[in-house]
């Protein structure tokens, strides 16, 4: 950030009084900018046993296999948001939507919430972001061509989980490594698993 968004005078990074951290602080009226992460909300959308992939006809990634997922906007709920994503990027419709896991990506400043619902009449189709889109059976998941990281860790998680209770949400934490790998660490919440 170079100019304030309220004043567009130039501003500069230094602590707040009281604060621990840097932050854009505007040099003529004084405001603090702060930065903070970007809440990503996605649907594992389910029919039968087939669940709602597509592949992306933007960057980054283009040409890779995703969940619809994109960042919320303001003024919206997570649930809302998971299921305008599915709208949008596969032209369907999701009900009955549940938190499934929460992963925390620090080294890109995002937390995605992903939800699973139900496809409303098993009908999708290709949105603007998207070059094709398709149910797919465990075994015709395209594990190699999945756009990032955080898809492959909910699938993992998905399609370990045979009982897929409602009342457990996974937490994962993805992070890069100095080598670039990204590393992942989960929490398992409630106590019986
Ligand atoms: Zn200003």
């Amino acid at each position: 950030m170079k100019f304030c968004s309220e004043c567009a005078s130039p501003v500069s990074l230094r602590v707040p009084e009281g604060d621990n951290l840097p932050r854009f602080i505007c040099d003529r009226c004084g405001t603090v900018h702060y930065q903070n992460p970007n809440m990503v909300a996605g649907c594992i959308a389910e029919w039968q046993d087939r669940i709602l992939l597509c592949k992306r006809s933007i960057e980054p990634r283009s040409g890779l296999w995703t969940l619809p997922a994109g960042f919320m906007e303001n003024g919206e709920t997570t649930v809302e948001a998971a299921a305008r994503e599915t709208r949008e990027e596969a032209c369907a419709e999701v009900t009955d939507l549940k938190l499934y896991g929460l992963f925390n990506l620090p080294h890109i400043n995002q937390v995605y919430l992903m939800f699973r619902g139900q496809l409303v009449d098993g009908k999708a189709a290709a949105g603007p972001e998207s070059e094709e889109v398709g149910l797919y059976r465990r075994e015709e998941i395209p594990w190699e061509q999945l756009a990032f990281p955080v898809i492959r860790e909910t699938l993992e998680l998905y399609y370990d989980d045979d009982a897929r209770t409602d009342h457990v949400v996974y937490i994962s934490d993805l992070r890069r490594t100095a080598d670039r790998r990204i590393e992942i660490r989960r929490h398992l919440k409630n106590d019986d698993r």
